[in-house]
């Protein structure tokens, strides 16, 4: 049912456009030509004022039936750096980029599917379910655009998400996160004259940092200590440093004891430098970043996927992921998203590639998942 030439075209017109994130006005110019001439109908939200992106998210609707369910599709239009000037090099079993830039499949190969889905079953009059495909901006710094979408033009409950590795993979579960910035206040001193009146925020925190547990706490839980930054000069007992983390879990209950036993640390040390200078002051500060996604393993869209997989002799796995996705930000909206593979492998590097078996696969999965068999 899918047409693989026009597929691969639509990926390699795609990843020749530019468009790092913010900057994603002409894939959208390029997407928003194609609707045109399928005729169907999309609007443009105001996402753009908060996300500083040159375009807002694309929502197009096919199929507006009564008493039929709505499915959601989903892929970001922006690419991470170095994705300027691509030039991809299609062979029989794959596509990559000549080796100086990244490819861009991550997403553009989610948003070929999505357009190809649309195309087949717009011009082939099959029944179907309705439609809805928001194509968002910004997901690669932040899940801006999923974040900022306008959500009152979305009615789909449940959804698709292309924005993962291989089509076996359906990932229906995935963490919360939250960042959290430690911030030591010390006492600056010359570092010759009075280092004793001093107390240096990057010994304190360096005490933080050895007290704390990180990498993989538990088999559904990590923490990362990303950056620090501390200090002004090499004669002067720093005054302030600054530690930013990130913890991932399935279980908010993890992230709670997690982030208390750090509370604990940073209390004792409080009690003891506050004994020698009251000025000494350590703290916490937590943000949200995402919730985490947990689909039922009976909502329709699942069922359907495994059952396309099961007519077509697919192998597929449902499984957890320890990544962030725009379906984080679908499911917080009330539309349970799963995400689902499309063949795209090593993304964020110029050894990114897209695997044309697994991406004619999940274009396959997509397509048929979406029609009404009677
Ligand atoms: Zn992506």
């Amino acid at each position: 049912m899918i047409n693989k030439k026009r597929l691969i075209k639509t990926f390699t017109d795609l990843v020749k456009i530019d468009s790092e994130s913010r900057n994603e006005i002409d894939v959208a110019v390029y997407i928003k030509n194609k609707l045109k001439k399928l005729g169907i109908k999309y609007k443009i939200d105001n996402s753009n004022k908060s996300t500083g992106s040159n375009h807002g998210n694309i929502i197009a609707k096919l199929g507006n039936r009564k008493n039929i369910p709505t499915i959601l599709l989903s892929s970001h239009m922006d690419t991470v750096t170095n994705g300027i000037g691509i030039k991809p090099k299609v062979t029989k079993t794959s596509v990559t980029s000549d080796g100086t830039t990244i490819l861009g499949a991550d997403d553009k190969s989610g948003l070929s599917i999505i357009l190809e889905t649309l195309e087949v079953l717009k011009t082939k009059k099959i029944k179907h379910y309705n439609i809805e495909a928001a194509i968002t901006t910004c997901e690669e710094i932040g899940l801006l655009g999923a974040k900022h979408l306008d959500y009152s033009l979305i009615n789909a409950k449940e959804g698709i998400v292309l924005d993962s590795t291989s089509p076996e993979r359906l990932v229906y579960k995935g963490p919360s996160s939250d960042y959290f910035t430690i911030e030591i206040v010390g006492v600056e001193a010359h570092s010759g004259i009075n280092p004793d009146k001093g107390i240096s925020s990057i010994v304190a925190s360096s005490e933080i940092i050895s007290k704390m547990k990180t990498g993989r706490i538990n088999s559904r839980t990590t923490i990362n200590i990303g950056k620090i930054s501390g200090g002004s000069a090499i004669n002067i007992v720093p005054g302030k440093t600054e530690i930013m983390c990130e913890i991932r879990s399935h279980s908010e209950k993890t992230i709670k004891i997690e982030l208390n036993k750090i509370k604990k640390i940073i209390q004792k040390l409080n009690t003891k430098y506050k004994k020698i200078n009251k000025k000494f002051n350590a703290k916490i500060k937590t943000n949200r970043i995402y919730d985490s996604i947990d689909i039922p393993k009976n909502s329709l869209i699942i069922k359907n996927i495994l059952k396309t997989c099961k007519e077509f002799k697919y192998k597929v796995d449902l499984v957890e992921t320890f990544g962030g996705a725009d379906a984080n930000f679908f499911v917080k909206n009330g539309v349970d998203t799963v995400n689902l593979g499309t063949g795209m492998r090593e993304f964020h590097t110029v050894k990114e590639k897209l695997i044309l078996k697994e991406f004619f696969q999940s274009a396959n999965i997509v397509i048929n998942s979406l029609i009404i068999k009677d």
